[in-house]
């Protein structure tokens, strides 16, 4: 990114922080050539999809939800803000990459406990924990099948 002051080309990341909403990103910068210092905000372009409920009510699709029970589960304080962010980033892009436009609260919580099982097995647990009454178990295990056979 330019520069705000001398437009020289080249800047420089200085400091990158998870915004308090979970879902913005705030970088500061330093311009290498005048050293001038400005921030940026980056937030995510909205995710065209919803989600079916279990009681069938539809959803839009809300990233902040799964911000929020993943750090239910990683309990406060133990993990950096910048390891969230790349673990509802990985969560996110395996839901998009699927290319589907609805999703049921089943198949998200599958996925979520699929990231935190290859990142912290205490959050693993306690996230099954919570919420293993609307995860179908025998999907969860057929996938992790898969996985295992896929590497
Ligand atoms: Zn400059």
């Amino acid at each position: 990114m330019q520069c705000l002051r001398c437009r020289f080309e080249d800047t420089r990341v200085i400091d990158t922080r998870l915004g308090g909403d979970g879902f913005s990103i705030k970088r500061r910068r330093v311009c290498n050539s005048c050293g001038f210092r400005f921030s940026t905000l980056e937030t995510p372009v909205r995710e065209e999809i919803t989600v079916e409920k279990r009681d069938g009510r539809i959803e839009e699709f809300d990233r902040q939800k799964i911000f929020t029970s993943l750090r239910a589960a990683l309990k406060k304080g133990d993990h950096q803000r910048e390891r969230m962010e790349t673990l509802v980033n990985n969560v996110v892009a395996r839901l998009l990459n699927g290319g589907r436009k609805r999703l049921t609260s089943a198949e998200i919580g599958t996925v979520v406990l699929d990231v935190l099982k290859n990142f912290d097995e205490l959050a693993y647990l306690r996230y099954l924990t919570v919420h293993q009454s609307f995860i179908n178990l025998e999907d969860f295990k057929a996938q992790i099948l898969r996985n295992e056979t896929n590497t």
